[in-house]
């Protein structure tokens, strides 16, 4: 595992097949903190384990742990309409996996390296700098394809590295990753950085090349089956190594003295793209408009947000169609976060103008009546914004935030009641707006639980307990009583079995 090559902050990372492409999370420093980031890290002592090929639930547990604590990483982009478009792209690629369909779960990291990395548990995590950099779905689909490849091939599970003969190191930096993720779960105010600290010494851990050239083929076959132009792959891989070019020197010897599989994969899919026929597939307004939020997004310091309000301006002038209203999105985006009412409306006027009512220029709309302290309007927006595109994942949550700000409580937890599990699951803030909206009624029982649940979700499970306990003593139903026993006792059996795993690798 792991793969991520990653470069420290304010060092261009240098692209590489491996970065790009197979990168799994590489948390190995974490677990050690006392240890410089800069340097190669000590590996864990391997128990017996270490040998062994991980099970699927073992897979999961260590998956679920670390995007516990990788959701609070600052740079887990907590955006539902970006989540929503990757885990769509995935599905559709996923459904034409050979075999069983593997379980995945995208979600983008804001970072400006070109790269993409699978985790165990089919975790998979898209750089915004993957995806601002894409001249076209096709190629967002492509890597997308590669990645969810290893993970139908089981590939982290089977300790698949470059180092194959020696797979305890892939398994070490797991169970590093995965101590590092309890860790991070017990002290919320450690504020590690699990998505962006990665060091380099995980250069050395790549997949082997046979399991890339099959998670090539692979996610080649997926990419053509769901419909995207396969061509998409290979445009990504020139363009990766011509971002290497750039990255390490004139000449590309230094890349192709360490990468020279790439010249062979490349040739492997133009030799599959040679016997078809030619495909076209049109990049989607969603592609175009949330490259642009990202582009917006990820630009961190005033110099590069300067730079990005530049080139979106002059795209906003010089193109048209899509890409021309995606500028103008971009720019509302950019205007809110810079708190700049009246702009954000201009811009969102002249998409009004073109006729150009999506949901995410509707989500903006609701920003802004909020950012105005027009909260009432806000919550008329949204209701009127759910209606139209109930689908909307990022909508629900704008509605939710609309009606805990006016007190709409009973709204607040009917919506709440009638979302998806599976979404409240990956976005805890639903059961944080519920907690609070029963506090402010004064159910104290009901809000302790829920909140109970909110910290499981974030793999808090002392604080959650501690909810759980106090829930119980505001109470007297002797029925609720022994509901909220047994719930103590499930996150007490999650975290001796997460101790146990600790105890397996440490
Ligand atoms: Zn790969």
């Amino acid at each position: 595992m792991n793969p991520i090559i990653r470069f420290r902050q304010g060092v261009p990372a240098t692209a590489t097949w491996r970065t790009a492409c197979c990168a799994v999370l590489s948390v190995a420093t974490l677990a050690w903190p006392s240890v410089s980031l800069s340097q190669p890290v000590g590996l864990p002592n391997m128990g017996a384990a270490s040998a062994a090929e991980l099970s699927p639930r073992l897979e999961r547990q260590l998956g679920d742990a670390i995007m516990m604590q990788g959701r609070r990483d600052p740079t887990y982009i907590h955006d539902l309409d970006l989540t929503q478009y990757l885990n769509e792209m995935g599905q559709k690629l996923v459904r034409h996996a050979s075999g069983q369909a593997p379980d995945i779960s995208l979600f983008g990291v804001r970072d400006p390296s070109i790269n993409a990395f699978a985790m165990p548990g089919g975790y998979i995590g898209i750089h915004s700098g993957l995806f601002t950099s894409v001249e076209s779905e096709s190629e967002l689909a492509g890597v997308t394809a590669h990645e969810i490849g290893h993970v139908a091939q089981r590939h982290i599970a089977r300790g698949l590295t470059q180092q194959a003969q020696n797979s305890s190191i892939m398994m070490a930096s797991m169970a590093a990753a995965l101590l590092a993720a309890l860790a991070g779960s017990v002290d919320l105010a450690q504020g590690v950085a699990v998505f962006g600290q990665a060091a380099a010494i995980d250069r050395q851990l790549g997949f082997s090349r046979d399991a890339e050239r099959e998670a090539d083929r692979a996610g080649f076959d997926m990419l053509r089956k769901a419909g995207y132009d396969p061509a998409g792959m290979a445009q990504m891989f020139q363009r990766l190594m011509n971002s290497s070019r750039l990255n390490e020197g004139m000449g590309g010897g230094a890349y192709a003295s360490t990468h020279p599989l790439s010249i062979q994969r490349m040739s492997d899919i133009q030799n599959r793209m040679s016997q078809m026929t030619p495909s076209s597939h049109v990049s989607s307004d969603d592609f175009w408009y949330l490259r642009a939020k990202l582009r917006v997004l990820q630009a961190l310091d005033a110099q590069s947000r300067r730079l990005v309000m530049q080139q979106l301006q002059q795209e906003g002038q010089s193109l048209s169609g899509t890409r021309q209203h995606a500028a103008w999105f971009g720019l509302a985006v950019e205007a809110l976060r810079r708190k700049q009412a009246d702009e954000a409306e201009g811009w969102l006027s002249k998409l009004a103008e073109a006729r150009q009512d999506t949901s995410y220029a509707a989500g903006l709309r609701i920003e802004l009546a909020q950012l105005r302290g027009q909260n009432e309007q806000a919550v008329a927006l949204a209701r009127a914004a759910v209606q139209r595109w109930p689908q909307r994942q990022a909508l629900q949550l704008a509605l939710a935030e609309a009606l805990y700000a006016t007190q709409h409580f009973q709204e607040l937890e009917r919506l709440v009641a009638a979302q998806d599990p599976g979404l409240l699951e990956q976005e805890p803030r639903f059961r944080q707006l519920q907690a609070l909206a029963q506090d402010a009624q004064g159910n104290l029982s009901a809000s302790r639980r829920t909140m109970a649940e909110f910290y499981i979700m974030t793999g808090a499970y002392p604080a959650a307990v501690s909810q759980l306990h106090q829930a119980r003593a505001v109470t007297d139903d002797f029925y609720v009583q022994s509901q909220i026993d047994a719930r103590i006792r499930q996150v007490q059996e999650l975290m001796d079995s997460e101790k146990r795993l600790r105890e397996q690798f440490g």
